[in-house]
């Protein structure tokens, strides 16, 4: 029995790896234990907060950081953070943005579903670059120069989607917009692991950058980090924290939020509806620790132990050719034959409605390849799904 019966869900057989669709992955005990703890006690959420920016910023190389309700909810943040800096007046406005500076640039390939947190702000999005390697038509995407060219007066911020195919250079990047003044938010929510990653793009001159917690970090589904500048990540948190309060009242710990460098109190800010609860801050600290603590290279041998197990279950699987492939994040292809007596597409459609629903990653079902990934498979997983996929490849 599963708590989920009580409520007439059924759980499912996540083989596509730690999407949000599919509930994010699941907690080591230790954090589910730690988030359970929290629970049992009160605090106060902006010394919590300034606890959490420590440990952030010792494990990134940041000044600061906090922990968000996602990478999308940091990113919100930080373009609020960009846009109205240390101005609780601003920060009131927003997302009315009206005599402030609210562009923000971004490199028209790097443009994704995601960028609709950068524009919840009142920020407007502005495109540079002609993706032309996309098109086929060339091997061209966006230059730096394209983005100084297109740095005014309106800038507030670059904004930036890290990716192993991301152009230019997040470091060409930096370099212009400092020589301009303009800070780059780099969205980063994907790219654990490598865990040097976490250190990497803040390296490589990003002022903020957000990460996600409920992917390979291991934390709570809803959870964040932003971490970077002091002064942008005092701003974020400022339009983070529900603050009524009396001014005179207001005693924030001065390592997160510096109270003398405001001329008065910010209202709830733009970045309230992104709340983030106790137990998340607690549940996503416990967990980054974790993270850190286990090397990739043990990470990589603990997941491939579970595809190594899932290619043996699948032995003699007809009308489908296995390969496996390595790396940080080890995975198992399915690559299906003409003759199979389903597409790529419908072989993950029946999987996904069958009974255990097993739900493999279809991002390449176009190509007849059924990827499964390890990232959320439960001990009992390889066998059950390869026990799924064989009669469906069978006439
Ligand atoms: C998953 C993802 C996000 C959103 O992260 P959340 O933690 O779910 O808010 C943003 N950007 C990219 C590129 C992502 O992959």
């Amino acid at each position: 029995m599963s708590i989920y019966d009580q409520f007439q869900v059924r759980t499912i057989i996540n083989a596509k790896g730690p999407s949000t669709r599919l509930s994010g992955g699941f907690l080591d005990p230790e954090v589910s234990a730690a988030m359970a703890e929290a629970a049992t006690h009160c605090v106060d959420m902006a010394e919590l907060q300034a606890g959490a920016s420590k440990v952030i910023a010792e494990v990134t190389g940041a000044e600061a950081g906090i922990v968000t309700s996602g990478a999308a909810a940091g990113l919100l943040l930080g373009t609020a953070a960009c846009i109205a800096g240390l101005d609780p007046g601003k920060m009131g406005r927003l997302p009315d943005t009206l005599g402030m500076k609210r562009e923000v640039i971004m490199v028209r390939s790097q443009r994704n579903f995601y960028d609709h947190a950068v524009r919840t702000t009142g920020a407007r999005l502005v495109e540079v670059g002609l993706a032309d390697r996309y098109a086929g038509a060339g091997v061209r995407d966006a230059e730096a120069w394209e983005i100084a060219e297109e740095i005014g007066d309106q800038t507030a911020a670059v904004f930036y989607v890290a990716g192993g195919n991301s152009q230019p250079p997040l470091p060409e990047v930096t370099r212009v917009a400092h020589a301009s003044g303009i800070p780059v938010i780099v969205d980063a929510a994907g790219q654990l692991p490598p865990a040097g990653n976490l250190k990497r793009f803040l390296a490589e001159g990003a002022d903020l950058v957000a990460f996600s917690g409920g992917k390979a970090i291991g934390g709570p589904q809803g959870s964040g980090i932003l971490a970077g500048k002091r002064d942008l990540i005092m701003s974020a948190v400022l339009q983070h924290l529900d603050l009524d309060i009396y001014w005179e009242q207001w005693d924030p710990p001065q390592s997160l939020i510096d109270k003398h460098r405001l001329i008065g109190a910010p209202r709830h800010g733009i970045g309230r509806p992104c709340k983030v609860g106790k137990e998340t801050v607690i549940g996503l600290l416990v967990a980054l620790r974790k993270f850190i603590a286990e090397t990739d290279e043990d990470r990589s041998r603990r997941f491939k132990g579970l595809i190594q197990r899932l290619q043996a279950a699948l032995t003699g699987v007809d009308h489908a050719r296995i390969q496996v492939t390595g790396g940080t994040a080890p995975k198992l292809e399915l690559h299906l034959a003409k003759e199979a007596p389903r597409t790529a597409m419908e072989l993950c459609v029946a999987l996904e409605r069958g009974s255990p629903s097993v739900h493999p990653d279809p991002s390449r079902v176009r190509n007849g390849v059924v990827v499964f990934s390890p990232w959320c498979m439960r001990d009992e997983d390889p066998e059950r799904i390869a026990a799924a996929v064989k009669p469906l490849l069978r006439y």
